[in-house]
């Protein structure tokens, strides 16, 4: 069972996915969008003895690859190709597992995660592994069949690669990188997955590939007063039985995955865990980890951030305002935050690595 530390991809991913739900556990899907969030995963991961996901946005690629790119859609993908080249490189030194991935893209962001399976396929010829472990299309504004027919036709160009597709029935609420909905302007029945749905999903393709789908469960994205919808995991477990039952397949047929999953309470996350979800997305709790340092430590050496040498005695500042010192702090902060994402999330201990 046991893997080489590094990105993960093709049957080594499945196992893990298949590791996951056979242990009871799931595995943090971190958002980020520097060298400096990406290590930290990373040593995060290492210091938890734990397998990790780590995943772009489309506009985390693009400032990954810098804001200072004028052609924005050429940004978005040189900066997920950068990521992944860059963890391709890194990550085995941490001794953990890591699936590289992307977070949702919209009808409009289709030619980008296209894009990213052409340097996959290059990748692919040269090494005989893709540069990513998996996508995510996230279609779920469009019609049933728009959403199934495009995962349909781009599952079989993946599949070739070893990859996987992640897509999304019903609505996570909340909006993340301008993709997402408004929580006050969807129909509250689309923020539940109706189970019909995930069936017919699964039979469309079931044999086409490797997927995982992110189901609707009142999950929200962002942080916000809490009340505003009910998480309800027991919805994940409707759509797994009515599979098993009709295609008499074992307990938790499907790979599911919990968007949103910052500020969840803890009893929920380990009842989605039951119910076969094996990756949990994390990002605005570690976007507020990597901050809530900074300004502490501006705070605590306010002149740093003003002068480079104190007017009245001469002290100079270089040691502290050298990015290095509070970027350090941040990437702490990330470390601290996601030991409790691996704790809530089981995982502690579980890396694959032998
Ligand atoms: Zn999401």
């Amino acid at each position: 069972m046991s893997l080489k530390p590094g990105v993960v991809t093709g049957d080594e991913y499945k196992k893990l996915v298949d590791a996951a739900k056979a242990g009871g556990y799931a595995l943090p899907a971190v958002n980020v969008t520097s060298t400096n969030t990406l290590n930290a995963v990373l040593e995060a991961a290492a210091k938890a003895k734990s397998d990790v996901i780590i995943q772009l946005s489309n506009s985390g690629a693009q400032f990954y690859a810098g804001n200072g790119i004028a052609d924005g859609f050429q940004a978005k993908v040189i900066g997920a190709v950068a990521a992944a080249q860059h963890a391709h490189l890194v990550a085995e030194h941490y001794g953990i597992c890591v699936a590289m991935h992307t977070d949702h893209a919209n009808k409009k962001l289709i030619p980008w995660v296209e894009a990213l399976i052409g340097y996959s396929e290059k990748h692919f010829e040269k090494t005989g592994r893709p540069l990513f472990s998996s996508h995510m299309l996230d279609l779920s504004e469009e019609t049933l069949e728009f959403n199934l027919g495009e995962c349909a036709r781009i599952l079989p160009r993946m599949t070739k690669l070893g990859m996987s597709l992640e897509f999304e029935l019903g609505v996570t609420g909340g909006e993340e990188d301008g993709v997402g909905q408004d929580l006050e302007s969807i129909d509250n029945s689309k923020l539940y997955t109706q189970p019909q749905d995930v069936l017919r999903a699964y039979e469309k393709l079931n044999k086409l590939g490797h997927f995982s789908i992110a189901a609707s469960f009142g999950n929200v994205h962002g942080v916000y007063k809490p009340g505003n919808v009910k998480l309800r995991p027991e919805i994940l477990e409707a759509s797994q039985s009515l599979v098993q039952k009709t295609h008499n397949t074992g307990k938790n047929p499907l790979h599911l995955v919990f968007h949103g999953g910052s500020g969840s309470e803890k009893e929920k996350i380990h009842q989605a865990v039951s119910y076969g979800v094996f990756k949990m997305n994390i990002d605005t709790d570690t976007q507020f980890a990597f901050s809530q340092p900074i300004g502490a430590y501006v705070e605590k050496n306010p002149k740093a951030f003003k002068v480079q040498v104190d007017p009245d005695d001469g002290t100079p500042y270089k040691k502290f305002y050298d990015p290095r010192k509070y970027l350090r702090a941040a990437e702490q902060g990330i470390v601290e935050r996601l030991q409790e994402a691996f704790a809530d999330l089981g995982s502690v201990g579980k890396t694959l690595v032998g």
